[in-house]
């Protein structure tokens, strides 16, 4: 098969067999060429049902928890997004084809840099990229309609709270060894939170507390 076919085969058992019935997000993954975005080493599993190594220690999501994210954060056309672990960039692009502008922070220089060639490559433009800590956020494009967060933190970061827009909802697995997928809606109220079950990505680096 190739990777067009192993694509259409993606969207249909992986996401629509599996309840993702937003056709923007369905749509999005149906365009994007997961293999531009995987190491060479690893490009014959590009649509493998599992996160993929892509650099030291880290992964590139699997589709279908990238697309339960992306379905929770109720993405409007204009919103503004803030990503944290921009990684391959991979879920940057997908944000860009369903948002307004994307805003995405990657603590490792070398896999920013390597997806930033990947996205404009790909004629993405709607985005930007920062190399930095997420966990503080991004105050000078802040506030953000929604926050997706893919790296997890053992608690709900406050800076990224407080970026939050009324209306806005930020979606984050939270734990150590053992985590939930999480959304936290900020209203008029004040914050509600719900819980989607138990996921596993890779820890944040938290560089205050390194060294
Ligand atoms: N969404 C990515 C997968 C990211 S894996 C994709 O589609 O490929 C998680 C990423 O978070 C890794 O690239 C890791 O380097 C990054 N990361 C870890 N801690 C971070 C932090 N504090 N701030 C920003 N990025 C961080």
């Amino acid at each position: 098969m190739d990777f067009g076919e192993q694509r259409i085969k993606m969207v249909q058992e992986q996401l629509r067999a599996r309840g993702i019935t937003d056709e923007r997000i369905l749509a999005a993954f149906m365009g994007l060429p997961r293999e531009n975005f995987v190491e060479r080493a690893h490009r014959d599993d590009s649509y493998a049902d599992h996160p993929i190594p892509i650099g030291p220690g880290q992964t590139i999501s699997q589709p279908y928890v990238v697309a339960l994210m992306l379905e929770k954060l109720e993405i409007q056309k204009s919103a503004k997004i803030l990503e944290i672990g921009t990684g391959s960039g991979y879920q940057t692009a997908l944000l860009a084809k369903l948002a307004g502008q994307v805003f995405s922070i990657e603590i490792d220089p070398q896999l920013s840099t390597a997806a930033a060639k990947r996205l404009s490559e790909l004629g993405i433009t709607n985005y930007k990229l920062k190399v930095g800590d997420g966990l503080a956020g991004w105050k000078e494009h802040a506030p953000f309609d929604g926050i997706i967060v893919s790296a997890a933190p053992n608690h709900v970061p406050r800076d990224l709270v407080k970026q939050l827009k009324v209306g806005g909802k930020m979606i984050l697995p939270v734990g150590d060894d053992e985590q939930v997928l999480v959304s936290i809606s900020k209203d008029a109220e004040g914050l509600q939170s719900e819980e989607f079950g138990a996921v596993r990505f890779v820890p944040i680096r938290s560089p205050a507390n390194e060294n």
